[in-house]
């Protein structure tokens, strides 16, 4: 599944060829996605209007139009965005398409249908942030070691779930949050109510440059991401541990461990990552 880096090497992607763009034509599936298409307000908001810039929160897409209109898209387990050449044939489970004024169309492909496609009118957006309940950018200011010590309180959740949790900070995954974990050397099922603030701090250092070298390493192609031009990533040669059960730990030599949390695989060293259990998790280790 598509997390910060990869969504965010498909902005980059896109950003060059889509900011300047007038949209002129669109095309809509009818089948539902993770909401119902064809969803509302393209016509309204997106058709002859000129896409402004490109942007991303979290995991989501973000293409403001220059009557600040917004068209958020979300890739969902599947989901590919590219520029075409219009007459090029279309593919199956194109679920949206939109002719550019330079000959090209920006096409949304998604076989598996857990994407999105959404899109906010100016009213709305002047209105109310649609992303307001999202925790910080992880390369925002306000994502530092005292917010997450105030956050976790004294809870008893395991930290890999609280790093997961969007309302934490956005855009971390399954694949990142464990590859953060191994860095800063705190084991995924240690409890938030006891990690220190020198540990968060650690965490906040690890996840910026975890994802900053996984976008400039084009994105992690663990099953079938593309960027913009069809291109795969190619920081899954650099992971350390996700994906690498029985494998030695680059770091100690141990065999990397493979556990179940809330029905996510689960990658660590049980040699180098401390930390005091979770209670929530116990049992699932
Ligand atoms: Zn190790």
């Amino acid at each position: 599944m598509p997390e910060l880096p990869e969504v965010e090497v498909i902005r980059q992607g896109l950003e060059p060829l889509l900011a300047g763009t007038r949209i002129v034509t669109y095309a809509a599936g009818s089948k539902s996605m993770r909401l119902p298409m064809p969803c509302e307000g393209i016509e309204a908001y997106l058709l002859g209007h000129q896409v402004k810039e490109t942007g991303r929160r979290g995991k989501y897409l973000l293409i403001w139009m220059d009557n600040n209109a917004l068209l958020v898209i979300h890739l969902g387990m599947t989901g590919r965005l590219g520029l075409f050449p219009r007459h090029e044939p279309v593919a199956r489970h194109d679920h949206l398409r939109l002719g550019l004024d330079n000959g090209l169309e920006l096409r949304f492909n998604d076989a598996r249908r857990f994407g999105s496609i959404q899109v906010f009118s100016p009213a709305a957006i002047k209105r109310q942030d649609p992303f307001a309940a999202m925790g910080p950018e992880p390369f925002a200011e306000d994502f530092t070691a005292s917010y997450l010590l105030e956050r976790a309180g004294n809870r008893g959740q395991p930290i890999k779930h609280f790093l997961l949790d969007g309302h934490t900070v956005a855009g971390i995954g399954n694949i990142y949050a464990s590859e953060i974990l191994f860095a800063a050397r705190i084991r995924p099922d240690t409890s938030i109510a006891k990690v220190t603030k020198p540990q968060w701090q650690k965490i906040v250092v690890e996840t910026r440059r975890i994802l900053t070298r996984a976008i400039a390493c084009g994105g992690s192609t663990i099953a079938d991401f593309v960027n913009s031009r069809g291109e795969a990533g190619s920081f899954q040669l650099e992971l350390a541990v996700y994906g690498r059960a029985g494998q030695p730990c680059p770091r100690c030599g141990t065999g990397i461990a493979r556990v179940v949390m809330s029905g996510r695989s689960t990658f660590y060293c049980p040699a180098c990552q401390a930390g005091k259990k979770a209670r929530a998790t116990r049992a699932g280790f």
